[in-house]
């Protein structure tokens, strides 16, 4: 008989989906513990674990940063073993969590992304990279359209999240968490939000594979925004915030791929 001593099994999680979809749990085994990890989420989930033990070994040692598949159960932590039978165990971890690899550096910097508008029309960039409005240290992109406008994936993807429940719209800061927006995960581990999505517009919902170029909603006023358009971002998830990425976009007729500047508009034809 192993004598145990359990303390913060709490969960302490920072995550900005619902967490019943993500779960860190542990089974007894002949020797010890085994945490596994369960992740509901259309894409890999990273999992900070902070082990609190006396009297049992960890076989991933400092390794504090695991990142678990999409759709998987059951998924291998680590084992915690006891080390004297004889002594009192003490088991406690605390983890936190969020969407994407966040160890991952690199992706596909020169991936030519499409104009998230339909063909045959022209919309102005009326926010660039670091823009002075709220687009400070972000590579954030706004295109304004009329409330209603169709938007067009600009890259494959899966869709992670849907929120399109909101239909405030306020100037302040604060305001932002009553955006709606549609978040989708590319093949190289980063992630596309296309913001502030007219209430209840979304044609796409989380778990369905788009195509660039496929028509995911239509565009709104909802959240923090200070008059009709599209906020496109290209970003790596981290714990905390997002890494925003500067990405390139094909205008006209297709044929030039170029980083988009603001107050200038631009066509698509392709
Ligand atoms: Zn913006």
């Amino acid at each position: 008989m192993k004598s145990v001593i359990f303390w913060m099994l709490g969960l302490l999680t920072v995550s900005t989906f619902a967490q019943e979809n993500f779960k860190v749990y542990y089974e007894e085994t002949d020797n010890g513990y085994t945490i596994y990890a369960d992740n509901g989420e259309f894409c890999p989930v990273s999992v900070e674990i902070d082990f609190k033990i006396e009297n049992l070994t960890s076989s991933i040692g400092d390794i504090k940063i695991i990142e678990v598949p999409e759709q998987t159960t059951k998924f291998y932590i680590a084992d915690l073993t006891v080390v004297d039978r004889k002594k009192a165990i003490r088991l406690g971890f605390s983890v936190r969590y969020n969407h994407g690899n966040h160890l991952q550096k690199s992706y596909d910097t020169d991936y030519a992304y499409h104009l998230p508008f339909k063909k045959g029309t022209e919309h102005m960039v009326t926010q660039g990279y670091n823009g002075k409005i709220s687009h400070a240290n972000e590579y954030a992109l706004d295109f304004r359209m009329p409330v209603g406008t169709p938007i067009y994936a600009s890259r494959d993807g899966k869709v992670v999240l849907v929120e399109q429940s909101f239909n405030k719209t306020c100037t302040d800061a604060d305001c932002a968490k009553f955006n709606n927006y549609i978040l989708v995960y590319h093949s190289d581990g980063t992630f596309a939000e296309y913001t502030h999505i007219k209430k209840d517009s979304a044609k796409v919902q989380p778990g369905d594979v788009i195509k660039k170029g496929q028509h995911i909603g239509y565009s709104g006023n909802v959240g923090w925004s200070t008059g009709p358009h599209l906020h496109f971002i290209v970003f790596l998830q981290r714990f905390n915030d997002r890494e925003t990425l500067p990405t390139k976009f094909l205008v006209g007729n297709g044929k030039q791929l170029t980083r988009l500047e603001e107050k200038k508009r631009y066509n698509k034809s392709y």
